[in-house]
């Protein structure tokens, strides 16, 4: 067997005892199933191996793809097959980790999810075999985003490492929050029986408000008619059963046909992120129900919340994981049996990347996907040659590598405040790999459409490199390196964090982006590399 690195294996060590305390199950080395990951790369023979003398704050992007020794899980976007990306499997545990974990998290909670992604990922890896590839970037899979430092420096300090039952990857599932207890997976998927998913309780959630969801019995007919169920009248909503942990198990729907559904399907029909799970009760008045209910998703699982408020005392991230998936045991992938055969793959695009200047050629754009408005003027095509242009221009002249990027061009001010959250003023939000554009039109009227699309690719590229650094240094580079590179001025003074993310009125959010840009200026006239601005 290959030895890992002193880093890697004082984790494994670690995390190992403290699985023998818990009296986890042992390990099935050499359990010689074929796993289902179809199309994941294991190159069994490498080990994954940590970088050498680096401290864990210095995780980068690039030292996540190494440590993953040849290890890529293929993501594409369900139709779009052609586009699939592959993504080394550390990197994109430290993306998704980014994506689906809390900002902030305990580093336990960070790791205990990280394993979670993983394990996810090398179980699911031939859900999409007939797109040609691997796992979906949406929530149907895991949802990716740029990595973190604190992602990065999750996915690092449990490379390799993943949950499995009776020696080959398990099946498991996590969710935002239990509310108290999470919940037995075949109560949620009738077909799934999982001895290791089954309901347990979580004593983090005592504190935890509850939330209320107000639906006329005719609202609920409708959204229920979109799912096929049907007939005219409802007459009444009733919880007819509950489940292990608690939660709605069926509920009765006298009037409809047919009469009576799992709760997660009624969930579902109304919206997941409405009804937001199915530990409620609820109460009839006149044509009124209301739903009162705790925790969020379904609550099968690891619990994203309870691990991280657990973490907050003192557990381990194998004790977290131990908790929510009891009877797995925790391995490294290397020694897991995968039998899948070895695929020949160059290093995809990652972030960022070091200031190493390009070998032949500038580079190409990474793959943009745009999504448009139905009708609307400027095509997905034309949206994705703008973005994909202004990516390639400025990943060349900032010396970083594109990534993949999404954006949404909105039809309406009122659709791109609700999807952002951001006043009618704004013309871009961008998080992470994630652009969103106000409408055309109205870009239009402002700087027009190319200057919102490259200033938002440009902040794009720029943030996975500005981490933790004030907000002035993104926005004002944006815009420096997109057309303004206005002279220097040195009166200026820089605009704090939320002159730009809470500002009071269009003019003030014009002028302290504004400041941004001349303060940049400023930094770069003084000499310093754009990166090092602070
Ligand atoms: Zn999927
Ligand atoms: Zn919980």
């Amino acid at each position: 067997m290959p030895v890992p690195s002193r880093v890697h294996a004082k984790i494994v060590a670690r995390l190992r005892l403290v699985l023998l305390r818990l009296r986890l199950a042992t390990a099935v080395f050499d359990c010689p199933r074929v796993a289902r990951a179809a199309g994941v790369v294991l190159v069994l023979a490498a080990a994954i191996m940590a970088p050498a003398a680096q401290t864990p704050a210095d995780v980068t992007d690039v030292d996540l793809a190494r440590a993953s020794r040849g290890v890529t899980v293929r993501i594409g976007s369900p139709g779009r097959g052609r586009d699939a990306l592959d993504i080394p499997l550390e990197l994109y545990v430290a993306q998704v980790l980014s994506a689906e974990g809390e900002p902030n998290a305990p580093e336990a909670s960070a790791q205990a999810l990280a394993v979670a992604i993983r394990t996810y990922a090398l179980f699911n890896a031939g859900r999409h075999q007939k797109d040609g590839f691997d796992l979906c970037d949406t929530t149907h899979c895991q949802v990716l985003r740029a990595s973190s430092a604190a992602s990065r420096r999750a996915a690092q300090a449990t490379l390799g490492l993943v949950l499995t039952y009776q020696g080959t990857p398990a099946d498991l599932y996590y969710s935002a929050s239990c509310g108290g207890h999470t919940e037995r997976a075949s109560d949620v998927w009738p077909k799934l029986s999982l001895p290791y998913l089954e309901a347990v309780e979580d004593d983090v959630h005592d504190n935890d408000p509850s939330w209320t969801l107000e639906k006329t019995l005719d609202e609920i007919r409708a959204a229920l008619a979109r799912a096929g169920v049907r007939g005219g009248r409802l007459e009444d909503v009733v919880v007819e059963t509950r489940t292990a942990s608690g939660r709605a198990g069926r509920v009765g729907l006298p009037g409809l046909d047919p009469a009576s559904m799992n709760s997660n399907d009624f969930r579902l029909a109304l919206g997941s992120t409405e009804l937001r799970s199915t530990a409620f009760t609820l109460v009839r008045s006149g044509d009124r129900v209301t739903f009162t209910g705790r925790g969020y998703g379904h609550g099968v699982g690891m619990c994203v919340i309870g691990a991280g408020r657990r973490a907050a005392r003192g557990e381990t991230a194998a004790q977290i994981l131990a908790r929510y998936y009891p009877g797995l045991a925790l391995e490294d992938v290397t020694r897991v049996r995968t039998g899948v055969a070895p695929r020949e793959t160059a290093l995809p695009p990652v972030l960022p990347v070091p200031p190493v200047p390009p070998v032949s050629g500038p580079p190409k754009a990474a793959y943009v996907r745009a999504l448009v408005p139905a009708g609307s003027r400027t095509t997905a095509a034309d949206l994705e040659r703008m973005a994909g242009e202004a990516q390639t221009k400025l990943a060349q002249r900032l010396g970083v590598t594109a990534s993949a990027l999404t954006i949404r061009l909105h039809g309406s001010l009122d659709g791109f405040r609700r999807a952002t959250g951001q006043p009618w003023w704004v013309s871009a939000a961008v998080r992470g790999r994630e652009i969103d554009l106000a409408p055309a039109a109205v870009l239009d009227q402002r700087d027009g459409l190319d200057r919102a699309v490259a200033r938002a690719v440009a902040e794009a590229l720029l943030a996975p490199e500005l981490d933790h650094r004030h907000v002035w240094i993104r926005v004002g580079g944006a815009r420096y390196f997109t057309g303004g590179e206005r002279p220097a001025d040195a009166r200026v003074r820089c605009p704090a964090d939320a002159d730009l993310t809470a500002a009071v009125s269009a003019a003030a959010q014009r002028e302290a982006e504004s400041r941004a840009e001349a303060c940049f200026a400023q930094a770069l006239a003084r000499g310093d590399d754009w990166r090092a601005i602070r």
